[in-house]
């Protein structure tokens, strides 16, 4: 067994071929070891790259376009696609590219099972199914805008938190602010238009109340009685901006309802706004970040107004008031896995425990990215910043779990 290329034409006809040997890319372009691939999980997508020309051990091949795979949920990847990029090729969309080959006549992908949950599981409706059970719940609370939004985020987007508001089961999502204080590269949300990148999702256009929130989370926690409501989802921009709405929407629900767990993704800037939620029953946190390094971190968020010393000095004070603390790694083969990167990710976990890190694949143009953060030094291979995570006795996930 070996790895061999698998490519496309210019029409994204896929094509193996076993004597080629691909080159992958892990921030240092390089031959693929076999224990690297795995069997393409079920509900893989394959990609063509537009514009960039296939690589292997003899060079970038004429005509012969490299070939992507979009990961399901709960896989995390290793290696990014190698190529040789034509002087006209396009931005690509934001999309997880994975490194993809052929072993044995069957497409192979460079990734790792990092999680399992049931309720991540592909989803399929029949005709008209969705539709009835956004109407029925809309029925009964017509002005909640909120409501409205994530019918929005269920029918368009697929968004599976926004989709369980309706379906009444595990994660739900509560979006609460339009604005951000950060300016991602990647944003999912808001694209600057310069980038010429549509962002996968419209972000949220005004401020959720907290009555609005609040009526959304107990009708969830009413019917699920191990149920997660989530403020700061993937439509909206920083829900810490708005921590007063949070902390009111928080305690009318502990009003209401004892159970399951108040969750808030963030991406951690604001640690007085985090203690205010926590003070009115916050339990869970899920902060993201894609550096445990000043200069990485700066150069894809693109903060304003604070810095990577605010959002770990938010993660320490979620662990000292005893919630559950996760990050939500936004990885990328050869920066999350630079020697320094790992150095300083495990120095910081030594000293704060969190619970899990969610080893998220970053959504983004892998040339972009480089360009934003810069190549590394010594990429030491996604597996060694996996295993060095679990060294410190942090679980590796990709979801959030209730235990
Ligand atoms: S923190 Fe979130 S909403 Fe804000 S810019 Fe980054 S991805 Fe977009």
């Amino acid at each position: 067994m070996s790895v061999g290329l698998a490519y496309c034409d210019r029409a994204g006809r896929i094509y193996y071929d076993d004597c080629a040997e691909p080159l992958a890319d892990g921030g240092i372009v390089r031959e693929v070891e076999l224990d690297e691939v795995i069997p393409a999980p079920p509900g893989t997508v394959e990609m063509i790259l537009p514009g960039r020309r296939a690589l292997t051990t003899e060079g970038a091949l004429r005509g012969k376009y490299a070939l992507a795979a979009i990961l399901p949920a709960g896989y995390t990847r290793l290696l990014v696609p190698a190529y040789a990029k034509e002087k006209d090729a396009p931005t690509l969309p934001l999309f997880g590219y994975t490194f993809a080959c052929v072993v044995d006549d069957e497409l192979y992908v460079a990734a790792m099972k990092t999680d399992e949950s049931e309720d991540w599981q592909p989803r399929y409706f029949d005709d008209g199914e969705l539709e009835a059970i956004l109407d029925r719940r809309i029925g009964a609370d017509p002005q909640n805008r909120v409501l409205a939004q994530v019918a929005l985020c269920s029918r368009e987007y697929g968004c599976f938190t926004a989709q369980n508001v309706f379906l009444e089961r595990g994660e739900a999502a509560l979006p609460v602010s339009p604005k951000c204080n950060a300016r991602c590269v990647g944003c999912i949300s808001e694209q600057e238009p310069e980038t010429g990148l549509a962002s996968p999702q419209a972000r949220i256009a005004y401020e959720t109340t907290a009555d609005e929130l609040a009526r959304i989370g107990i009708h969830h926690l009413e019917r699920v009685a191990d149920g997660i409501v989530s403020f700061g989802q993937g439509c909206e921009g920083e829900p810490l901006l708005r921590s007063i709405t949070i902390a009111r929407a928080i305690e009318q629900i502990r009003a209401k309802r004892p159970n399951g767990t108040i969750n808030l993704n963030t991406n951690g800037s604001m640690t007085d706004g985090l203690r205010r939620c926590i003070d009115a029953g916050l339990q869970a946190v899920r902060v993201s970040l894609n550096s445990f390094r000043p200069h990485a971190y700066a150069a894809y968020y693109r903060p304003i107004g604070y810095d990577l010393d605010d959002v770990l000095a938010s993660i320490r004070l979620a662990v000292e008031r005893g919630l559950r603390v996760s990050l939500n790694l936004l990885t990328h083969p050869g920066i999350t896995d630079d020697a320094e990167e790992i150095a300083a990710m495990t120095a910081f976990l030594r000293e704060v425990p969190v619970t899990m890190i969610q080893t998220r694949t970053l959504n983004i143009d892998p040339e972009w990215y480089f360009e934003a953060v810069g190549r590394p030094r010594e990429p030491l291979g996604m597996r060694r910043a996996i295993e060095a995570i679990r060294h410190a006795h942090v679980a590796v996930g990709n979801f959030t779990h209730t235990h």
